[in-house]
C-alpha cells in the first residue's frame, strides 16, 4: 500500500518551507503548520541578515550551511525577485592591534569569504558616526524580507504540488506497515494520514515533537531557549551598513548590533537572555533593558540618542548550549531508518540563511539511503 504522501514536514518556518520546495521536487509533500501563518515564531522574529559565515567552529554545520545557503539565498531571492540587498557588515574593535579582528579575517580569507580590513580613517569614512580603532568589512553580508522569503518559498513549493496545510498540529506518529502514520488536529477535528518519511522542522517546539514519534530516540539535546530582544531607532539612519561588535568567544549572542531593514530603518539588539523551558511564547520586551542597551551601544556610537529608543519586539533562540557552554552546532539527525524519519534540533543563527541548504542537505540525506 502505497503512502498518501511521500514526505511530511512539521513545522511551516523558513526552515520547513525552504525543505517542502526543496521536496518538492522530489516527490509529494505535506506540510503541517499549527499556527494561522507560516513563520510566525522565530522566522519571523530574527534580524533578516544574510551571514556571510565569519562566526562559526571550522568544519561545523552551522559554517558548511551558511556559507552553501547564502549563495542559495542570494540566488532564490534574485531569481523570485524576493526583496533582499547586500548592504556590507562592519565588524568595529575598540582596539587598534585586536587579536580578535585578526583572527576572524585570518579565517574568512581561508573560507574565501570577502572582507576588508579598514583602520580608524577608512572606517570614518564610511561611517562617520561609528567610533572604533579598527574594523572588518564584509560586502557579501546582507538582509533579506523575511516575510516576502517565506511566501515566495510556500508559493514554489506548491506550484511543484506541495500541500501547506496552516491551523493544522501534529499529535504524534507511528510506524504502521511500513509507512508512518501521522495524527494531527486541524480546525475541522482530528485527522490521521501516511507518509513514507518524516521530518521534524519544529524549532522551538522540536524536542516536543520528538517525544511523540514513537520510538522515541534518546537522548536528545536538550532545548536552552534564549531570547533575544530588539529595540527600534526611528527617524533617519546614522548608518549606511550593519553594524557589529565583536562577538562574545562561546558566540551566545553576537553581541547588541544595529541592523537596517529594506525601508532604512535603524534597529538594535538582540542581548541575550536564557528562559525557562516554559516560556518560549514569552516576547516580552521591557523598557527596563533601556539603560544596559544603551551602554552597549554607545561603546561605538557614542552620539546615540536615547530618546529615540524604543522597545520594539523578540525572537527566541532554540539553543542547546547554556550561557557558560561552548556553542553547539546545528543537530540534524537520520533519527529512524524504517520508516525514516529526519529531525532538526538548535536551528538558532544562520539558521534563515542556512534554509536552502538545510533543504538541500535534508534531500541528500533522504536520496543517500
Ligand atoms: C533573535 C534572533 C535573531 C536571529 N537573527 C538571524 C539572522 O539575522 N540571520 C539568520 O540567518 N538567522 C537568524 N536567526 C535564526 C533564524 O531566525 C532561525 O534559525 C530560523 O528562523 C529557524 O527557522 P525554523 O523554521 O527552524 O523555526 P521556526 O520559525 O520556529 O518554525 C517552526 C514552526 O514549527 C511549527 N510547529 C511547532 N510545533 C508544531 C506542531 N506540533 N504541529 C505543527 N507545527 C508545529 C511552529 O508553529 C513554527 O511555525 C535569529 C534568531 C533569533 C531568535
Amino acid at each position: 500500500m502505497a503512502a498518501d504522501f511521500d514526505y511530511c514536514i512539521i513545522g511551516g518556518g523558513v526552515v520547513g518551507l525552504a525543505s517542502a520546495w526543496c521536496l518538492s521536487q522530489h516527490g509529494s509533500v505535506l506540510l503541517l503548520e499549527k499556527n494561522a501563518l507560516f513563520g510566525a515564531e522565530t522566522s519571523s522574529r530574527n534580524s533578516e541578515v544574510i551571514h556571510a559565515g565569519l562566526y562559526y567552529p571550522p568544519g561545523s554545520l552551522k559554517e558548511q550551511l551558511c556559507l552553501r545557503g547564502k549563495a542559495l539565498l542570494y540566488s532564490f531571492c534574485e531569481t523570485y525577485d524576493v526583496p533582499h540587498k547586500a548592504i556590507g557588515k562592519l565588524i568595529v574593535a575598540p582596539d587598534e592591534h585586536n587579536p580578535r579582528l585578526t583572527q576572524l579575517f585570518t579565517k574568512g580569507q581561508q573560507l574565501g569569504i570577502p572582507l576588508q580590513r579598514l583602520d580608524r580613517r577608512a572606517l570614518q569614512q564610511m561611517e562617520p558616526e561609528v567610533d572604533a580603532q579598527a574594523a572588518l568589512f564584509s560586502p557579501s553580508t546582507g538582509i533579506v524580507d523575511s516575510h516576502a522569503l517565506m511566501q515566495t518559498l510556500a508559493a514554489q513549493a506548491e506550484r511543484h504540488g506541495a500541500l501547506l496545510q496552516r491551523h493544522t498540529r501534529f499529535l504524534n506518529a507511528r510506524p504502521e506497515q511500513g509507512m508512518w502514520r501521522i495524527h494531527t488536529e486541524t480546525s475541522d477535528g482530528p485527522f490521521s494520514l501516511s507518509a513514507a518519511t518524516l521530518i521534524n522542522c519544529a524549532g522551538l517546539h522540536a524536542q516536543a515533537v520528538a517525544t511523540r514519534i514513537e520510538p522515541v530516540v534518546a537522548p536528545l539535546a536538550q532545548l536552552r531557549p534564549c531570547r533575544g530582544h530588539y529595540f527600534s531607532y526611528p527617524g533617519a539612519a546614522p548608518f549606511s551598513h550593519l553594524i557589529y561588535p565583536l562577538p562574545p568567544e562561546n558566540l551566545t549572542g553576537l553581541g547588541i548590533h544595529a541592523t537596517l531593514d529594506l525601508g532604512g530603518q535603524v534597529r538594535f539588539g538582540p542581548d541575550t537572555q536564557y528562559l525557562d523551558k516554559d516560556c518560549i511564547d514569552d516576547y516580552h520586551v521591557s523598557s527596563a533593558l533601556k539603560k544596559t542597551f544603551a551602554q552597549a551601544i554607545q561603546r561605538y556610537f557614542p552620539a546615540l540618542d536615547t530618546d529615540r529608543l524604543h522597545p520594539d519586539y523578540a525572537g527566541i533562540r532554540p539553543k542547546l548550549h547554556g550561557a557558560d557552554q561552548p556553542a553547539a552546532d546545528f543537530d540534524i539527525r537520520r533519527s529512524h531508518d524504517s520508516p525514516p524519519a529526519i529531525q532538526m534540533f538548535g536551528i538558532e543563527s544562520p539558521g534563515l540563511t542556512s534554509s536552502l541548504a538545510i533543504g538541500e542537505r535534508l534531500t541528500e540525506m533522504i536520496q543517500r539511503h
